[in-house]
């Protein structure tokens, strides 16, 4: 399951994160920021993320997604549109098929609340990374 791998390498990068950070007892939230394109429903991953969080120091954090919709531009006529779901690649103007995907592929943690209640902290803006 896609949404498993994704929520343990989050609860993974967190949880090291957090190692590095000292004396951080309990994670209260991660913001995790989710394009629309990258394959992850936000349920399950949400489901995922819970079981993953079982007794480690974010058992019990909350997971935040946000949602980034997907948008392409036409490489030969720079049109661009909201790509949708299912992703639609060809150019809406010309007909192109020679597009750039701008957004809607970002999989990354934004930011993490420790359970001291201090500001967020940003250990990383790194891409998620699967072993698969
Ligand atoms: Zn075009």
């Amino acid at each position: 399951m896609h949404e498993m791998s994704v929520a343990l390498a989050v609860v993974d990068q967190v949880a090291e994160a957090a190692a590095r950070a000292g004396d951080v007892t309990a994670v209260r939230s991660v913001r995790l920021q989710v394009g629309e394109l990258a394959g992850v429903v936000p349920d399950a991953l949400a489901f995922s993320f819970e079981l993953a969080c079982a007794g480690t120091l974010l058992e019990g954090a909350e997971l935040i997604t946000e949602a980034v919709p997907g948008r392409a531009r036409c490489t030969p006529c720079a049109h661009e549109w909201a790509v949708g779901m299912p992703p639609r690649l060809t150019c809406p103007e010309c007909g192109g098929a020679r597009t750039d995907l701008l957004t809607g592929r970002e999989l990354q943690i934004l930011d993490v609340h420790w359970e001291d209640g201090g500001p967020p902290h940003a250990p990383t803006r790194e891409p998620i990374s699967e072993e698969c």
